[in-house]
């Protein structure tokens, strides 16, 4: 006889998971990375869009920057053009070239001076505001010279005058007398650097908000993830244990147990083999509750159960299906094979003990034994001639075997 592993469980394990409310620990867990996730997501999308917004935006400065030095050269040719041609179209044209850049240099400029006007710091770096307002470049000076110096050029009407003020204009678009144009491309040049340098560092940022949310989920499937899932496991398998054995004595309970003798029942009747019952009560139970109280009964049906799995084969089946009652299923026995072994339990039980606040308490059981008949067509049938049996080993005084006849 070897101890029956299927019926006992330990209660150490049954006790071990500590979840007050799985659901809410999952949810919990849940929503927590998923909002961290989504967050850092947000993140990365407001990135995006600042580096769009910043493309942009710089795309629009280094193109009018750009404009500013094309249309620098487009009023000189345009004022050439009307010294040697005297077409008043050309005059206009040149006037209309100056006058854009004279708006696009305000609109330039517009975010420095709202800025300073409103006491706040310039958005340009201190290389562009170098390059607008101080030596060498003062683009913002040259411009305006220049600008000045050209329409009161065109505004002559005598040529010699005319003539003395265009040569002094022109000395502003002569690199070698003046140097407005490579200012402008200064600054154009300025701006694109300065354009590079903000998105290469908002896509550095990008990089690490990227590298958050791969390490959050990493991090997520490995300390969320993974222990929720042992979690569920874990209560999945008390559930099983729960539903299937019974708390107090780690056997299976009569749910359990009438599943198992069902399959056993058909099974032994397909193959026409024995199948016998043992139903145990223990005797006087009540007077061991009232004498020593309730946990010294708790620890006798303990004991007993001990004593059950201790004599019982691997394929016998052990369950506890009342407060003092068990059952036995014992496959391939005979109703003799059955009362021996059912004697053998009795006598063990009867020689047993337990230690209760220092008292030693000792009990009995009574048994009753069936086994299959051709007439079966259920196990309840068997169980209720074990039933009976054991009924009359109570009525004949207790602590015996009494089989069906
Ligand atoms: P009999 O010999 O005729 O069986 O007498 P008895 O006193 O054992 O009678 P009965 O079977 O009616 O009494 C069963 C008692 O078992 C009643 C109940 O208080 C007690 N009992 C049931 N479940 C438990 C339990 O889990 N723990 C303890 N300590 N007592 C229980
Ligand atoms: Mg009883
Ligand atoms: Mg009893």
């Amino acid at each position: 006889m070897s101890t029956s592993s299927q019926t006992a469980i330990s209660q150490e394990n049954a006790t071990t998971i500590h979840i007050a409310n799985p659901l809410n620990y999952i949810a919990v867990n849940y929503i927590i990375s998923l909002g961290l996730i989504a967050f850092l997501s947000i993140a990365v999308l407001f990135m995006l869009d600042g580096i769009v917004v910043e493309q942009n935006k710089s795309g629009k400065i280094i193109s009018i920057s750009g404009q500013q030095r094309m249309l620098s050269q487009r009023v000189n040719l345009f004022v050439i053009e009307y010294v040697h041609t005297n077409n008043l179209k050309s005059r206009q044209s040149a006037l209309d070239a100056l006058d854009q850049m004279e708006k696009n240099h305000e609109l330039l400029l517009q975010p420095h001076y709202k800025a300073i006007s409103s006491h706040e710091p310039s958005p340009f770096s201190e290389e562009i505001e170098a390059l607008y307002f101080s030596p060498p470049h003062n683009i913002h000076n040259k411009l305006l010279l220049f600008a000045d110096q050209i329409k009161q050029a065109l505004s002559q009407e005598n040529t010699t005058a005319f003539q003395a003020i265009y040569n002094a204009s022109t000395s502003f678009l002569d690199p070698q007398k003046n140097d407005l144009l490579y200012s402008l491309d200064a600054v154009v040049e300025r701006y694109e650097l300065e354009s590079a340098e903000k998105i290469s560092r908002l896509r550095i940022a990008q990089n690490i908000i990227l590298a958050i949310i791969i390490l959050t989920i990493i991090t997520e499937a490995l300390f969320i993830f993974r222990p929720t899932m042992r979690n569920i496991g874990s209560y999945a398998e008390l559930l099983r244990k729960e539903a299937n054995y019974d708390y107090l004595s780690g056997l299976l309970n009569s749910r359990a147990f009438s599943a198992i003798a069902n399959k056993a029942f058909f099974s032994a009747q397909r193959h026409k083999t024995d199948l016998s019952i043992l139903i145990f009560d223990l005797d006087k139970f009540k007077k061991i509750n009232d004498q020593y109280g309730h946990p010294a009964g708790d620890k006798v049906i303990k004991k007993f159960s001990t004593i059950l799995s201790e004599n019982s084969r691997s394929s016998d089946t052990v369950a506890r299906i009342g407060g003092e009652e068990f059952i036995i299923l014992l496959p391939d026995t005979n109703l003799d094979d059955a009362k021996l072994l059912a004697e053998k339990i009795l006598r063990t039980t009867s020689k047993s003990s337990i230690t209760h606040d220092g008292k030693t308490i000792n009990f009995t059981t009574s048994c009753g034994v069936s086994q299959t008949k051709n007439s079966d067509t259920d196990i309840e049938a068997i169980i209720n001639r074990a039933d009976n049996a054991l009924y009359e080993s109570k009525r004949n005084g207790r602590n015996q075997v009494s089989t069906d006849h």
